[in-house]
């Protein structure tokens, strides 16, 4: 079925679809495995929660799987899943925060004790290659110990390629392993009001996959970015975060141990550098994917249901007229029909 027949009928435009709320209409589960996109991890940072893993995003391919971005749990959600760290070939790594690569560790080490065929390919922004190199080299101690024991343990940094990417908006990123998917990137807002101190600013990419039947584009972490929408102008599916300030500001300040003057500008930082209901609506609008899936969700609620969803929905379809899904942990999307799988 193609993707707007797909949609159209479980999404009538202004409709809100919540990941738990789909009883009136269900769209019924996809009778084949084609390429997949299972939302591992749909919570944003800085805590971590039962309920929501933090971002992480798997696109089932023949050839393997994708993940775009490898935050806390999502190695755990990929077990649930049903698949091993065996199968993932490429990482793309949209920024450098905690909730977002967390699982990176567990990810090269359960590789290298499942002795993975093939390189793992990541993707990331410059600070990439000295983070997998430093990872790989912590490593080595247990790579000592299994060979100690007379395994022919290879070392972890054999098994992992890195390529970094943002600073040369022209530059072509491939990946070798899945031949079919054309992969563009776009710096986005999420960093630009950091305070620069004495290091080169840090980068935060959106990333676009086009491949044979459907599209899809990562907004990542970011503020209102007309390079975010230029990248993603006539997509398919757009995966994008949504961020309530206040309540993560309340969470900033009731439970983690800093001072607001450790983290000088956090709220503007916040304000400026994530979506908000509004800002995503309006991105979305100008974006107008056939399909917004709503992750990295922050801070949310402790326990996610549907009015929670709902709400959220309802508050995004404010500004944006087209479908909306608010993702759970596992929530299952058939990448060519649009329908939901799981
Ligand atoms: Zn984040």
């Amino acid at each position: 079925m193609r993707f707007a027949a797909a949609l159209s009928a479980i999404l009538m435009p202004g409709a809100m679809l919540a990941a738990a709320a789909v009883a009136q209409p269900v769209p019924a589960p996809t009778p084949t495995l084609g390429p997949q996109l299972i939302l591992l991890g749909t919570g944003g940072g800085p805590l971590l929660r039962v309920a929501r893993a933090q971002s992480a995003s798997a696109i089932v391919l023949p050839e393997g799987i994708l993940l775009v971005d490898a935050g806390e749990g999502s190695v755990e959600r990929m077990t649930e899943a049903g698949f091993g760290p065996d199968r993932i070939k490429a990482i793309l790594i949209t920024h450098l925060h905690t909730d977002h690569v967390a699982a990176l560790w567990s990810l090269l080490l359960h590789r290298w004790v499942m002795r993975a065929q093939g390189q793992l390919e990541i993707v990331g922004p410059p600070g990439t290659r000295a983070m997998v190199d430093a990872l790989a080299r912590a490593g080595g101690p247990i790579v000592k110990a299994s060979r100690a024991l007379g395994a022919n343990a290879p070392a972890i940094a054999s098994m992992v390629t890195v390529t970094e990417c943002g600073a040369d908006p022209e530059q072509r990123v491939t990946l070798p392993v899945f031949p079919s998917l054309k992969i563009a990137f776009a710096r986005n807002s999420h960093l630009d009001a950091d305070q620069v101190l004495d290091v080169e600013r840090p980068l935060s990419l959106a990333y676009r996959i086009d491949a044979p039947g459907w599209s899809a584009l990562f907004t990542g972490d970011t503020g209102p970015s007309p390079a975010v929408e230029a990248l993603g102008r006539g997509v398919r599916l757009m995966v994008a975060e949504v961020v309530d300030v206040d309540a993560a500001m309340d969470i900033v300040e009731r439970s983690m141990h800093v001072k607001r003057d450790d983290l000088p500008g956090l709220r503007t930082r916040m304000a400026t550098g994530h979506l908000d209901a509004q800002a995503l609506g309006k991105m979305a609008t100008t974006i107008a994917p056939r399909l917004l899936v709503v992750s990295h969700i922050s801070p949310g609620v402790t326990q996610p249901s549907d009015e929670s969803d709902n709400r959220l929905s309802t508050q995004i379809a404010r500004w944006f007229g087209g479908g909306i899904l608010v993702a759970r942990d596992l929530t299952t999307i058939d990448l060519q029909s649009g329908r939901l799988a799981r």
